[in-house]
C-alpha cells in the first residue's frame, strides 16, 4: 500500500533535510528576500537535488530541472524567470496570493517531500480568511504544486487537511488527551507544566502557546525540518498506540515533533493531536479544492507540467460550471467508494473523469446515506413533486442500518455515520440467510433498525434502542429485540444500482428478500397522490408508533445519487403539523449561569446553527426549557470541559447575547421550537433573509450523539423554514390547513 511506501522513505527525508536546513538557516534567513531568492535558487536546488534522499521516485524519463531556464529549454514554454523563490524562506510559502503558480511559487521542488511548513502555512491563510471559496482555492494551489511536484505526497496532505489517519469509516481516532498534549509541550520547550496550562486557558488554544513557546526557544542545532509525509507518519504512530504504557511514547514522538516545528508548525499539529484543526475546512471543501487542482493543473504530466492553468482563456462563469460539473464527479465517487486511499491513486493516474469506472460501491465499504429533506405538509409535497410519480413510506423511529453482504458470506452493518455497528446487531446477522433469497450472492440494503416488542407485536419508542449495548453485543445477550425494516437496495450481484430509479431497487428488493414477522419487513408503503389518503397514511404512521412519512421520487430524478443534493427525499413528520416543521438539531457554544434551583450549574445555553457556506456557527437562541433536573447536571459536568476564555473566530454571535462562559462546539442538540422570527440579535441564516433569525421558545429534547457539529442545521435550512413559515400565515388560516393537508 501506498502509506507503507511512504513510512520507508521518512527515514531518509530527515537526512536531506538536516543538510539543506542549515544551510538555509545560515545563508537564506538573513538575506534579503530578492537577493537570496536567486541565489539560493540555483544553489540550493542543486545541492539539494544532488544529495537527493528526499526525492520520491520519479517519473521514467522526467528531468529534474535546476531552473526556469531549464524549464523553459524543456518544453519550449515560457515561464516567469525568477522561479521558485520562496524555497529560502520557506515561512513566507503563500498559496493564497494571485496568479499562484504551482511550480514557481511553491517553495520546494520538483522530487522532494512535500515540506510540512507548505501545509501549515495554507491553514495559516485558510485560517486567516473566511471566505468559503476565497479557501477553496488556496487549499487547491497547494494541491496544485503536490500534482507537479510531489504526486506522492497528495494522499497524506489530503488526510492532513481533513485531520484524519484513514478513511473515516475506519474510525482511527486521534484526539490525545489535553494532559498528554500539555506535558510533551512542557518537555519539549523546557517550560513549565503550570505556565503552559494557564496560558493555554487563557489563549484558549494549546496550538498557539505551542507556537510561542516553540519560537522563543533558543536551540544549539536546528533539527531535520518536517515534511508532511513525516508528521502523517508519526500522527498514525501516535494514534495506533493504545495502552497507559502508550502515554510515555507518545510524549516522546511529540516531543521529537515539536523539536522540529518551526513558525505556525506546532500550532497545527498540537491541534491534529487534539483532534480539532479549528480552521474551520469542512470535508466538502476539501474535495472542491481537490476537484479544482486536478482540473487546472492535470496530474500525470511529464515534469515541467506543460499545462499549469488549463482554466487559462475561459470566462469565469465557464470556469467555474465546468470545475463544478468535474467536482460533481468526485464528489459522487465519494460518496460511493468513501476512502481517499482508493481515490486518489486513480485521480492521479487515470484522472477524474475516470473516476467512476474505478471507484465503484463495493460491499464492505459503507457509502454516504441518502437523507430527507423536511416539508411542511402534503400541500408542499405535492407542489415539489408536481407531476412526478412518488411514494410514501412509514419514517420508522430507530436507527438506520446499512447492512452489506460481502461475496464470502460476511454480513457488515454500518451506522448514519458510515460507523461499524456489526457487533452491535449479532441478531440482525444470524437472520439475513433466512430472509434472503438463494440468488443474492451480495448486496447493500439500506433500512431502519427498530426497538420490538415480541410479545405485544409492536414497535417500541427509540428510546428503548439507545439502551441496547453498543459493541461485541453477545446474541444470547439481547434484550432489545429489533425488527429491521428494509426500504431500499443499493447493489445487488456485483452491480451498483445508484444509478437505476428507485421503482427499480425496490422490485429488486422485493425479489432478493422475504418478510419474516418482527425480523425484516418491507418499510409500509402506498404510491398514491392523493392529498386525502397520504393525510390518512400519515395519520395512521403516527397510529402505528413512527414519526411520519418519507416521500420518494419513484422514476423521475429518483436515483441514489446523493452529491447531487436532489430533492427526491422528503420527510412528513406529524410534529410538522403543530410546531415549525422539523425539530432542529443545534450546537451548544456557550452557557449562562444558573440562578435560585439552577445555582450552580448552567440555566441557560446558547445555541447555534451551522452555515456551511461560510463555516461557521451562527446563534439562533437562548434556550432554558425541557430540561430535566438530570439533565441540567448531565450539561453541566460535560460542558464545563469544554468552557473556551474567548468566543471561536468562527461563532457569529452579536456581543449583546454573549452568553457568561463560552463553549467550544462539540455537542449536538435537538430542540424543538414554536415558530421562527427575524431577530436584531440572532445570526442564523444572516445574508439569507434580511435579519438573522431567531427560535421562539425553544425547547431541549435530547442530544444527538450521532451528529457531528458541522453536521447542525444549516443557516439555509433555517431560513428556508422560516421562508415557507411566513407564506403559510400569509395564506391565513383556510390556507393553512389545505397547505397541511
Ligand atoms: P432527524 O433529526 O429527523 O432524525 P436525520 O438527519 O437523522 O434527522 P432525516 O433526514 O430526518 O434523518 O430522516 C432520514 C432518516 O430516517 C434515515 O436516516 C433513516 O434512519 C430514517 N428512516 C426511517 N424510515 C425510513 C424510510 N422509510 N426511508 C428512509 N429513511 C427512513
Amino acid at each position: 500500500m501506498k502509506m507503507e511506501k511512504a513510512e520507508k522513505k521518512s527515514e531518509g527525508d530527515q537526512k536531506e533535510k538536516s543538510e539543506g536546513d542549515k544551510k538555509e538557516k545560515s545563508e537564506g534567513d538573513k538575506k534579503e528576500k530578492s537577493e537570496g531568492d536567486k541565489k539560493e535558487k540555483s544553489e540550493g536546488d542543486k545541492k539539494e537535488k544532488s544529495e537527493g534522499d528526499q526525492s520520491v521516485e520519479q517519473k521514467e524519463g522526467a528531468k529534474v530541472p535546476s531552473t526556469s531556464e531549464d524549464i523553459k529549454d524543456q518544453k519550449g514554454v515560457s515561464s516567469p524567470v525568477n522561479v521558485s523563490p520562496g524555497k529560502a524562506d520557506r515561512s513566507q510559502f503563500d498559496p493564497s496570493r494571485p496568479n499562484y503558480h504551482p511550480v514557481d511559487h511553491a517553495c520546494w521542488v520538483q522530487g522532494q517531500r512535500v515540506p510540512y511548513l507548505a501545509v501549515a502555512r495554507t491553514f495559516e491563510k485558510i485560517e486567516e480568511d473566511s471566505g468559503r471559496l476565497r479557501n477553496i482555492e488556496t487549499l487547491s494551489n497547494l494541491f496544485r504544486s503536490v500534482i507537479a511536484l510531489s504526486p506522492e505526497d497528495l494522499l497524506c496532505c489530503v488526510y492532513l487537511c481533513l485531520n484524519q489517519l484513514g478513511p473515516a469509516y475506519l474510525g482511527l481516532e486521534l484526539g490525545v488527551g489535553e494532559t498528554v498534549l500539555m506535558k510533551a509541550v512542557a518537555q519539549a520547550t523546557g517550560r513549565q507544566l503550570d505556565k503552559i496550562k494557564a496560558e493555554a486557558a487563557e489563549k484558549g488554544d494549546l496550538g498557539l502557546v505551542a507556537e510561542s513557546s516553540r519560537s522563543n526557544q533558543r536551540i544549539m542545532f536546528q533539527p531535520a525540518s518536517l515534511t508532511a509525509v513525516g508528521v502523517f507518519n508519526k500522527l498514525k504512530d501516535i494514534g495506533n498506540m493504545s495502552g497507559n504504557s502508550a502515554m510515555n511514547k507518545k510524549i516522546d514522538i511529540i516531543k521529537g515533533l515539536f523539536v522540529a516545528c518551526r513558525f505556525s508548525e506546532a500550532r497545527y499539529i498540537v491541534r491534529s493531536l487534539a483532534g480539532k484543526l479549528r480552521i474551520g475546512l469542512a470535508e466538502q471543501s476539501v474535495l472542491a479544492a481537490l476537484s479544482q487542482a486536478v482540473c487546472l493543473t492535470p496530474p500525470g504530466q511529464e515534469f515541467p507540467p506543460a499545462v499549469i492553468d488549463a482554466g487559462k482563456g475561459m470566462s469565469a462563469e465557464k470556469q467555474k460550471s465546468w470545475i463544478e460539473e468535474k467536482s460533481l464527479i468526485l464528489k459522487q465517487t465519494y460518496c460511493e467508494m468513501p476512502s481517499y486511499d482508493v481515490i486518489l491513486p486513480v485521480l492521479l493516474k487515470e484522472g477524474i473523469d475516470e473516476l467512476p469506472r474505478h471507484c465503484k460501491l463495493t460491499p464492505g465499504i459503507p457509502l454516504r446515506p441518502m437523507l430527507a429533506h423536511p416539508t411542511k405538509g402534503v400541500g408542499e409535497v405535492m407542489k415539489r413533486f408536481d407531476e412526478a410519480a412518488f411514494t410514501c413510506e412509514y419514517k420508522y423511529d430507530g436507527e438506520r442500518a446499512q447492512i452489506h453482504i460481502l461475496e464470502n458470506g460476511e454480513v457488515r452493518i454500518f451506522s448514519r455515520n458510515q460507523e461499524d455497528n456489526t457487533t452491535k446487531y449479532p441478531d440482525i446477522i444470524s437472520r439475513i440467510p433466512t430472509v434472503k433469497r438463494e440468488s443474492v450472492v451480495s448486496c447493500v440494503l439500506d433500512a431502519e433498525a427498530v426497538a420490538w416488542d415480541r410479545e405485544k407485536k409492536q414497535i417500541q419508542p427509540f428510546q428503548v434502542l439507545t439502551t441496547r449495548k453498543r459493541k461485541d453485543v453477545d446474541a444470547a445477550d439481547v434484550k432489545v429485540q429489533v425488527c429491521v425494516y428494509a426500504f431500499d437496495l443499493l447493489y445487488l450481484n456485483g452491480e451498483s444500482l445508484v444509478k437505476q430509479t428507485l421503482s427499480r431497487r425496490r422490485a429488486l428488493l422485493k425479489e432478493s428478500f422475504q418478510e419474516k414477522e418482527g425480523e425484516f419487513v418491507f418499510a409500509r408503503a402506498i404510491d398514491s397522490n392523493d392529498t386525502d389518503a397520504i393525510a390518512e397514511f400519515l395519520e395512521q404512521s403516527v397510529r402505528d408508533s413512527c414519526e411520519g412519512l418519507m416521500v420518494k421520487t419513484l422514476e423521475k430524478d429518483a436515483t441514489y445519487e446523493i452529491a447531487k443534493r436532489s430533492h427526491n427525499w422528503l420527510k412528513l413528520k406529524k410534529d410538522y403539523l403543530d410546531g415549525v416543521g422539523d425539530t432542529m438539531d443545534l450546537c451548544v457554544i456557550g452557557a449562562y449561569l444558573g440562578k435560585g434551583k439552577r445555582t450552580g450549574m448552567y440555566g441557560g445555553f446558547l445555541l447555534a446553527c451551522y452555515d456551511e457556506d461560510n463555516e461557521e456557527f451562527q446563534s439562533v437562541c437562548k434556550i432554558g426549557t425541557g430540561f430535566k433536573d438530570e439533565d441540567l447536571e448531565q450539561h453541566y459536568k460535560f460542558l464545563k470541559e469544554h468552557i473556551l476564555p474567548k468566543p471561536r473566530p468562527y461563532y457569529r454571535v452579536d456581543p449583546s447575547a454573549g452568553p457568561d462562559v463560552w463553549l467550544d462546539a462539540v455537542q449536538v442538540w435537538e430542540v424543538k421550537c414554536a415558530d421562527l422570527s427575524l431577530s436584531p440579535i440572532y445570526k442564523a441564516g444572516m445574508g439569507l433573509v434580511k435579519k438573522g433569525i431567531s427560535l421562539r421558545f425553544p425547547r431541549f429534547l435530547r442530544i444527538r450523539d450521532d451528529k457531528k457539529p458541522e453536521e447542525a442545521t444549516s443557516g439555509g435550512q433555517i431560513a428556508d423554514l422560516y421562508q415557507k413559515q411566513q407564506v403559510v400565515q400569509n395564506q391565513g388560516d383556510k390556507a393553512d390547513l389545505e397547505d397541511y393537508y
